[in-house]
């Protein structure tokens, strides 16, 4: 059975590039009916708070990578790591090492003057147990000092390295805590992880684990390094270059399910495909598909995913994602009432809208009570519309059937009797109705509204 793992360190927000292993760890594991697990990688203490975990767990919940299991902490494995540890030192693949950090930084100085980076050779490496002194000391694995270290790799494929180009890796600290590297490697073994998908600054890091589970006997997982986002200068993605946290996408207003097509397509491809739904990407996800090249944001491509997602989604997604959005964005709740009408109208306001501030926009209309707040730009045109227009409208359509047919037609006819075209019409029609000059279709709105509701507008903004 295939079992992938998001590992993330509780920084305190979800990362868009976090949150793009996270899919490709979810999508991989559910394409192959497998497991994904989630580990919070929390052994900085000084760093650790309990809220910095949960947003991560936040930010995987908004974009809907639901995880198997409880998640696990890597901290609270640190007796099991220390035990590994000391199982390395019986077997002969790891070994106590005495040397200070002075004696260790003092060999770096003179590697520095004599122009190499060859990794510290600690001289406890075969030194008699008897010998050794009653002090402080770190557990080291015995690296390979011959032949070469090669990983098995879905993205970068075959990769190697000089094995001489490896030290022999802290396992246990003098303190006793694990090393990162020994930790990553046992979670990993214990989890039962078969496939680890992460970013490709972790590559030289998966060689040197590698020699963690040979040195255990362990199966070594296969590896997926994926190369990294850049901004669309092509640099290493900062601030800078715009969100960075998933959070702030929800706030921005873009659905998770947007969010999953887009990122997914960061990195990873499928024929031409540029638009899709979770179940395609699951269907269609491998990682022949996975480029090398570091893929760059690019918040055009996104907007467009957006609107096809906001286009495409049933009401009841579309509404769910609104008010999703309005709590990202700390806007006020909608009452029942109000989410009602809005899921009432999203056949009219999912036109046409990039973001679900857009959707939003469009449903003031419905969402607004009497008397309705004016815009700049309505309150122009409403006051220069010729006097009493808009009441002699109410009396032309107000025996009309109220269906879009109708309307239309008692509108054209009274728009000819006034010397105006339907369109002009149309203005003080959608100010009157929404206050603004950005809504549905005034005929689309007539009809949600309803006959009362749209001739008391219509009245309330007659001059
Ligand atoms: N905690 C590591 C990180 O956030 C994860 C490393 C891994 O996936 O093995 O970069």
């Amino acid at each position: 059975q295939v079992v992938t793992r998001f590992a993330p360190s509780p920084t305190g927000y979800l990362h868009i590039g976090g949150a793009r292993t996270a899919l490709f760890n979810w999508l991989y594991a559910r394409a192959k009916g497998g497991k994904f697990l989630l580990r919070i990688e929390d052994t900085d203490r000084e760093r650790y708070t309990p809220a910095a975990a949960q947003a991560i767990l936040d930010g995987l919940a908004w974009l809907g990578l639901e995880w198997d299991e409880e998640p696990t902490s890597q901290f609270a494995g640190a007796e099991r790591h220390r035990a590994v540890a000391n199982e390395m030192l019986a077997n002969g693949s790891a070994y106590k090492c005495f040397s200070t950090k002075e004696e260790i930084e003092a060999y770096r100085e003179q590697a520095r003057e004599d122009g190499h980076q060859n990794p510290f050779p600690s001289p406890w490496r075969d030194a008699d147990p008897a010998d050794h002194p009653d002090a402080p000391f770190v557990i080291r694995l015995r690296a390979p000092r011959e032949g070469g270290v090669a990983i098995k790799d879905m993205v970068q494929k075959k990769v190697s390295w000089a094995a001489s180009s490896f030290d022999d890796l802290i396992l246990l600290r003098s303190d006793g805590t694990p090393t990162y590297m020994l930790a990553v490697v046992v979670d990993d073994h214990d989890m039962g992880v078969t496939h680890v998908i992460r970013g490709d600054d972790h590559l030289i890091n998966a060689g040197r684990q590698s020699l963690i589970y040979k040195a255990m006997g362990w199966d070594i997982p296969v590896f997926a390094h994926i190369p990294l986002i850049h901004g669309e200068d092509g640099k290493k993605l900062s601030k800078r270059h715009g969100a960075t946290g998933v959070e702030e996408y929800a706030a921005m207003g873009y659905m998770p399910e947007a969010m999953r097509n887009y990122l997914a397509r960061l990195g990873w491809s499928h024929g031409n495909d540029e638009l899709f739904s979770t179940e395609q990407a699951i269907e269609w996800f491998d990682f022949n598909g996975m480029g090398k090249s570091p893929s760059r944001l690019d918040f055009k491509k996104l907007d467009n995913v957006s609107a096809h997602h906001i286009k495409i989604a049933d009401d009841q997604t579309l509404t769910d994602a609104v008010l999703g959005y309005m709590s990202a964005a700390n806007l006020p709740m909608l009452t029942e009432q109000q989410t009602d009408d809005l899921k009432r109208a999203m056949p009219y306001l999912r036109e046409r809208s990039k973001k679900l501030p857009d959707v939003l926009e469009k449903a003031a209309f419905i969402l607004s009570h009497r008397p309705i707040e004016k815009d700049e730009k309505s309150m122009e045109i409403l006051n220069s519309v010729s006097k009493g227009i808009l009441k002699r409208l109410t009396t032309a359509i107000q025996d009309a059937s109220w269906n879009h047919e109708s309307l239309m037609q008692a509108s054209k006819t009274f728009a000819e009797s006034e010397n105006l075209k339907l369109g002009e019409l149309a203005q003080p029609i959608r100010a009157a109705l929404s206050g603004k000059t950005v809504s549905p279709s005034v005929f689309d709105m007539m009809l949600l509204l309803g006959r009362d509701e749209t001739i008391a507008r219509l009245e309330e903004s007659s001059v």
